[in-house]
């Protein structure tokens, strides 16, 4: 079986989409609104953390030569003169020698401490302690700058906004960062045989399905949905659709860019100018529309709602990604053994719908039963897109194959096949 049409390889239509599209310009933004965006900037320390010596432990604060050699039977007794908690000014309290001074975690430490002794090894008294073990030099006593010294840089341009970044971020008194926007993504579905979820249908109606797992996803991506919802194919209704979307940073449209007598986004798209439709070497998914509408990036993603979902994957998540300034812009696939044989008949690359889960010692990925493009179910089902190669094949149970997962390690399985317990038993 030899194609007798040309088609773009899946590769090179990511390469033509990513390629064309630019990140998008920094803004500074108060650091809650940061999350998941990439840093703009190298960040360095202007102060150290911890800003000031403090306690580790609720304890007593000591001199090590007055604790030497205490135990249990022979405790050291010391006078305490004072206490000290989180929040509070040490200056004027100096330890003595023979003397104790309460301090709580995170306390500063009073001048002439030389270590902490926890409260559980204390035995405590109206104005004296008995401490009954011995104490290191600086034990339990968090040194300045220990954890970030002033001057240091401590995220460079590129990092993604996780949220341990921000808490360093906040920890330095950065309440603002330079990181690139979240993109705004304007969704359109077509057809005229399209009703939203709440609307009965009427004879040769559908209900819009991928619009709402297509918001979904935008967000996900931690971007911006501006859901323009359905448009009829009518020519005025989606030349009027396509301009507001064209407001957003990329346009992603559902539907019409096939072959059909009503593809009528193939016919605006292309009177716009600099659109190509592609026919990518894909299954399923192969119709593919890319160029911009008023300047702005658009991507056509065909209509069956299997075939927009992978196209989303494979083309309209990396999009998102290089405008909101990610290096890396595909997942990185895994391998996975086919739990049961498969022959491949067809010649394009194929993204077949699976569950995989660990199992002993490796990903397993087993096919589900509906592959059809319109059968959404299949991929409601699966939690990952098990990858063939171009070409016919035979594949045998066992094999080796590449999986590009659509979800997180923890919903990938019984959570007993990770480390043979379950980690929400009590
Ligand atoms: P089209 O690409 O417009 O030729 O549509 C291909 C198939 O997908 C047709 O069966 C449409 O009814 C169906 N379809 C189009 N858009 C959607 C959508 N948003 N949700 C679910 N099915 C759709
Ligand atoms: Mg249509």
């Amino acid at each position: 079986m030899v194609s007798c049409r040309r088609m773009l390889s899946v590769d090179a239509a990511f390469r033509a989409i990513t390629g064309a599209i630019a990140p998008l310009p920094p803004t500074r933004l108060p650091l809650a609104a940061a999350a998941g965006l990439v840093l703009a900037e190298d960040v360095v320390a202007r102060e150290s953390i911890p800003p000031f010596a403090n306690s580790a432990m609720d304890g007593y604060a000591v001199r090590v030569a007055d604790v030497a050699g205490a135990s249990e039977a022979a405790p050291a007794v010391l006078r305490v003169i004072g206490a000290i908690a989180a929040g509070q000014d040490p200056t004027g309290l100096q330890l003595a020698p023979g003397t104790a001074i309460k301090i709580m975690t995170g306390a500063p430490v009073p001048a002439g401490t030389e270590a902490v002794v926890m409260r559980e090894d204390t035995r405590e008294h109206p104005e004296r302690v008995e401490v009954t073990c011995p104490a290191d030099l600086h034990e339990n006593v968090r040194a300045v700058g220990e954890d970030i010294a002033a001057g240091t840089t401590v995220l460079r341009a590129g990092a993604v906004l996780k949220p341990a970044n921000l808490a360093v971020l906040a920890s330095i008194g950065h309440a603002e960062v330079l990181a690139v926007r979240r993109p705004r993504v304007a969704l359109l579905a077509t057809g005229d045989e399209l009703r939203t979820a709440d609307q009965a249908l009427g004879p040769g109606q559908i209900r819009a399905s991928s619009m709402y797992a297509l918001e979904a996803l935008v967000r996900a991506l931690g971007a911006e949905p501006v859901q323009l919802g359905i448009v009829a194919d009518d020519r005025a209704a989606l030349e009027a659709a396509l301009a507001r979307g064209a407001a957003a940073d990329l346009l992603v449209t559902t539907g019409g860019v096939s072959v059909g007598d009503h593809d009528l986004v193939k016919e605006l798209l292309s009177a716009a100018g600099s659109m190509a439709f592609w026919r990518v070497d894909m299954q399923p998914g192969k119709p593919l529309a890319f160029g911009t509408f008023a300047g702005t990036p658009v991507i056509g993603l065909p209509g069956n709602p299997v075939s927009t979902l992978v196209g989303f994957e494979l083309f309209v998540r990396p999009a998102i990604r290089k405008l909101g300034g990610h290096a890396q812009l595909r997942r990185p696939p895994i391998q996975a053994a086919l739990a049961a044989g498969h022959e491949k008949r067809g010649l394009r690359r194929q993204f077949l719908r699976a569950d995989v889960r660990w199992e002993n010692a490796g990903f397993v990925a087993t096919l589900d039963g509906a592959q059809g493009s319109h059968q959404v179910s299949g991929m409601a089902r699966g939690n990952a897109l098990v990858v063939l190669p171009e070409g016919p094949g035979t594949f045998a149970a066992g094999d080796l194959v590449e999986v590009v997962m659509l979800e997180e390690l923890e919903a990938y399985g019984r959570p007993e096949h990770h480390s043979g317990r379950d980690p929400d038993a009590v």
